[in-house]
């Protein structure tokens, strides 16, 4: 690497992305330097996924104080302490936070605690004016919630603000019909608020499995939550009593609330750093353009995870940070393969896939096959919860090698993982039931398909 530079690598946003990228490239022996304008930790550690899956887990007692009673516990009337979950939840985010402060500097990566811009190809200017110059440079910014452009929209929050309420309102609107929009609707309706969802289309989860997202909307339906599908925002009013009036086109009255979450996507953070100016090129949605080694179209400069768009889940951005640093100071040529990502919606019940949906393996195979099975897990019948659980496999259809793997009940995200090394692997069904089922669990059915 030239001495001439201050650094070898310079790193903007130390998100989970960012921070793999500079320890690897730090222990490959580059001198690295990361910028960060918030907190270290980005959106999955600070705002993301971590808060919200410990809120996943708080609203769950909700269901589970109800079972216990079948189970033979005595649980006398319970009251939940919203201050309480979140100063814990906030807590442990600082936590981590620190254990993130301390991976860079036991790496020595020097952490900068301001924004960085790029000023040139080999330049970035912190927000105090020092410019500082680097062999490479890596974009790692992330993605911010999208506000849509329309009256009112000022008056809802997004999942940025949603884990420092100081009450859970009593009746939430939720637009969009994603990621965000699902988990939050179960985590608010299992700690008591009536909720509404507003979706602009006629679905929910579109990327999912038709039928796997059918049964989510279903057992949603029966546990109370509204949807309004087909219902574009008009605009959004305060009433006098500091509610909500939310506007939408073509319903004559409002639908009220007291709280508005938007959840309509998240878009690049690549405005205002200084990346056109130096000739690095920008898509749709002001994403970072790669190719398949994360170079943009100014060669030392680099962009991984969310700015780039391609696929916006932590894991992913950590695998592109870390094939980033190998290839690039790692003398270890490395890029990631995208095939059969699994991911998980942290609904009530979750939902987890890997691989085709039906609707994919219909338009890319010449003919596929499907097994499911459909059950209501042991522990839902005990306690009296109506709620079935849905496991579906795809296969192509001459080979029964496995292409897709959809489920939704409890723990899916957790019995998904291990299946999707099989998926992976591209093993067949017979290989699958080979495998002696494990009795008495729900991941048995993975095993028993018919
Ligand atoms: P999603 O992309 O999951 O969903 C966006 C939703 O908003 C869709 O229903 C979409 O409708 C709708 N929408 C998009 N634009 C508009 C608009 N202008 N007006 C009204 N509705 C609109 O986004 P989220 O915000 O829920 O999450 C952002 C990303 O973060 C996810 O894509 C995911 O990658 C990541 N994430 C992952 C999680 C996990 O792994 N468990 C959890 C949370 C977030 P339509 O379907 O019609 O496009």
């Amino acid at each position: 690497m030239a001495e001439s530079y201050d650094y070898d690598l310079f790193v903007i946003g130390a998100g989970s992305g960012g921070v793999r990228a500079s320890r690897v490239a730090a222990a490959h022996g580059a001198r690295v330097a990361i910028a960060e304008d918030h907190r270290v930790g980005g959106t999955c550690v600070i705002r993301g996924c971590v808060p919200k899956k410990l809120l996943v887990y708080g609203a769950h007692f909700a269901e589970d104080l109800q079972d216990a009673r079948r189970f033979g516990w005595d649980v006398p009337k319970c009251r939940f302490d919203w201050p309480a979950l979140r100063d814990n939840v906030l807590a442990e985010v600082e936590r981590l936070e620190g254990i993130y402060g301390e991976i860079l500097e036991r790496n020595e990566v020097e952490l900068h605690e301001q924004r960085a811009t790029v000023t040139g190809p080999n330049e970035v200017t912190l927000a105090d004016g020092t410019r500082l110059t680097a062999g490479t440079i890596l974009i790692a910014t992330g993605a911010w919630p999208m506000v849509p452009d329309l009256p009112g929209a000022e008056l809802g929050i997004t999942s940025n603000e949603v884990f420092h309420l100081d009450a859970v309102p009593r009746r939430v609107a939720i637009a969009g019909g994603g990621y965000i929009a699902n988990e939050f609707a179960g985590i608010f309706h299992e700690f008591g608020a009536e909720v509404t969802l507003i979706n602009r289309g006629d679905r929910i989860l579109r990327h999912y499995d038709e039928q796997i997202r059918d049964r989510l909307l279903q057992i949603s339906l029966t546990k109370g939550i509204g949807f309004k599908f087909n219902a574009p925002f008009e605009r959004i009013e305060k009433a006098e009593d500091g509610s909500l009036d939310i506007h939408l086109k073509g319903s004559p009255d409002p639908l009220k609330a007291d709280l508005l979450l938007w959840a309509v996507g998240r878009q690049p953070n690549s405005r205002g750093l200084g990346l056109e100016e130096v000739g690095v090129k920008l898509g749709k949605d002001g994403a970072v353009l790669v190719d398949e080694d994360n170079q943009t179209s100014v060669p030392s400069i680099y962009a991984i995870g969310d700015v780039t768009n391609r696929v916006q889940l932590t894991p992913v951005a950590i695998r592109e940070g870390q094939a980033f640093a190998d290839s690039v100071f790692g003398g270890k040529p490395t890029r990631v393969d995208y095939e059969n990502i699994p991911s998980a919606v942290f609904s009530h019940p979750p939902i987890a896939g890997v691989g085709m949906t039906e609707s994919e393996a219909r338009d890319k195979l010449g003919s596929y096959k499907t097994y499911t099975s459909d059950f209501r897990p042991m522990k839902n019948v005990l306690a009296g919860r109506n709620e079935r659980s849905l496991y579906k496999m795809i296969v192509e259809g001459e080979t029964e090698r496995v292409v897709g793997l959809h489920m939704i009940g409890p723990d899916a995200p957790e019995i998904l993982q291990a299946a999707a090394v099989a998926v992976k692997a591209g093993l067949t069904k017979a290989q699958f039931d080979d495998t002696i089922a494990l009795h008495p669990t729900m991941s048995e059915e993975l095993v028993l398909m018919r």
